[in-house]
């Protein structure tokens, strides 16, 4: 492509770095050290969250950190900004990706990082400013925060059109680093993929074509573990564009995943995939949409797996490649890789066809299908299956998982006898299933002492 990916990294990292001032620091690895409020790595900020807090041993180098820029491995699954569910289904949300991070640590604030934002988008990487649109925090009356007046007259001044200026709520422009932790009311800049039209109203709006590039986030407060509002000791700027999204609008492609950071491995998954056609090899048809959306899957999985599993090493960007770890640590991602391939695949199986027999019994009629909650915990607990798996398993047949009772079962702790391959009387009694001979079939003998059945299959 005319700018390749690396390129357009470099240029952001260069403009902060040379331009304004700002010191490069590495990515941290995208487990995070010593902080249990989070599972992975979600922001370029994590590691700063003392800095933010003001706790930064004046000792450490983090001390002296002013301005700072850095590329730093994300990784969305679980907690607040869990995209697993997204992951595959649209084109721009990945469970890894890179985030495009500058920091301002009680040095400029609002309008400067305003406006250095718009200057790269629009005169160093050439994006047209009516493809833009920026939105804006329009306050929240419930948990009195005003609306950031102050922003929207920077934009405003910097000649924005208002029809391109939007206010939103708290979900949208409010950001917060997980249940706890540094947050601020954020404004952000769209890309329109399409032009010429009005598309005001795609905004923060799930649509594809217009998609959420940059968001620059005002620090200001602490959420506290009782969930009020703490103000911070100095205010701070944080700001994260994902690479991924801006590499697809620099290259004019609607899909990250027809960029040059995943072309050449969907590339490989055909090679070793065996699948018949490439990755958007034809097209129109239902049966192609899923074998891409499978495509997007296990590209966007090889590409977590690795940088997690090599995140056991820490990173250093000294030279040449940006991550280096991946490349030391090639052999032992493999193995690590087959080993638990291996082991999942025979859950897996066992998993299918306990979800494949459990629907024939679920004759209910009038009724949503529901799933038994102790067979979904059963293949939780026996079987490894994350329970959103078993979710994503069962929608394919209008089957839900029975929520309320699994809930009930997680908080009670109760150890169910529900064995692989298995259902037990009880589910067959509540399922509404007749107790003939015929659907016993399908059980199993499981309280030996209290019940006798025939296991006729
Ligand atoms: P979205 O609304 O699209 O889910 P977000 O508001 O959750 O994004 P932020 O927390 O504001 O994202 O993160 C800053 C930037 O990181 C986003 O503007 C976007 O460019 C990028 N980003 C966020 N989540 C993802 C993801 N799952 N995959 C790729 N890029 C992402
Ligand atoms: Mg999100
Ligand atoms: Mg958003
Ligand atoms: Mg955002």
């Amino acid at each position: 492509p005319e700018l390749p990916a690396a390129q357009v990294r470099s240029t952001f990292l260069d403009f902060f770095r040379q331009k304004h001032g700002h010191l490069l620091v590495p990515s941290s690895p995208v487990r995070p050290r010593g902080d249990p409020s989070l599972l992975f790595v979600n922001a370029g900020m994590n590691q700063f969250k003392p800095i933010f807090l003001g706790t930064v041993d004046p000792r450490s180098p983090m001390a002296s950190y002013r301005r700072v820029v850095n590329s730093q491995k994300c990784v969305r699954a679980g907690g607040k900004h869990n995209d697993l569910d997204d992951v595959g289904r649209d084109t721009y949300h990945h469970t890894f990706f890179e985030m495009l991070g500058t920091w301002s640590f009680g040095d400029y604030f609002k309008e400067e990082a305003c406006r250095m934002a718009w200057s790269l988008l629009t005169e160093h990487y050439g994006i047209p400013a009516d493809r833009l649109y920026v939105s804006y925090f329009g306050g929240d009356a419930a948990s009195r925060l005003q609306s950031d007046e102050e922003t929207r007259h920077i934009w405003l001044d910097m000649g924005i059109p208002p029809s391109r200026l939007l206010p939103f709520g708290l979900k949208e422009n409010f950001w917060e680093m997980g249940d706890s932790g540094p947050c601020g009311p954020c404004t952000e800049i769209h890309y329109d993929h399409v032009g010429g039209r009005d598309a005001a109203r795609l905004v923060n709006a799930d649509s594809p074509d217009v998609v959420e590039i940059w968001n620059l986030v005002f620090m200001q407060y602490n959420r506290e573990a009782d969930l009020s509002l703490r103000r911070l000791p100095q205010f701070s700027v944080d700001t994260g564009m994902g690479l991924e999204r801006l590499v697809s609008v620099l290259q004019g492609k609607r899909s990250t995943y027809d960029t040059d950071l995943f072309t050449p491995l969907l590339h490989a998954v055909h090679q070793v995939c065996v699948m018949a056609a490439p990755y958007g090899g034809r097209t129109g048809s239902e049966d192609q949409d899923r074998v891409d959306l499978a495509y997007r899957v296990v590209a966007d999985h090889i590409r977590t797996l690795s940088v997690c599993i090599a995140d056991g090493v820490h990173p250093g960007m000294s030279g040449g490649d940006v991550y280096p770890e991946l490349h030391k640590e090639a052999d032992r991602i493999v193995d690590v890789i087959n080993e638990n391939e291996a082991q999942f695949l025979w859950s897996l199986q066992q998993g299918s066809r306990l979800i494949q027999r459990t629907p024939d019994l679920m004759i209910n009629p009038g009724s949503a299908l529901l799933l038994s909650a102790s067979v979904a915990w059963s293949l939780h607990r026996d079987l490894g299956f994350p329970l959103d798996l078993v979710d994503l398993m069962l929608e394919d047949r209008g089957v839900q998982v029975d929520r309320q009772e699994l809930d009930r079962i997680i908080q009670s702790g109760v150890e169910l006898s529900v064995m692989l391959d298995v259902l037990s009387l009880a589910e067959l009694q509540r399922l509404g299933v007749p107790h003939t001979d015929d659907s016993l079939k399908y059980a199993y003998r499981l309280e030996k002492d209290r019940y006798e059945f025939p296991a006729c299959r």
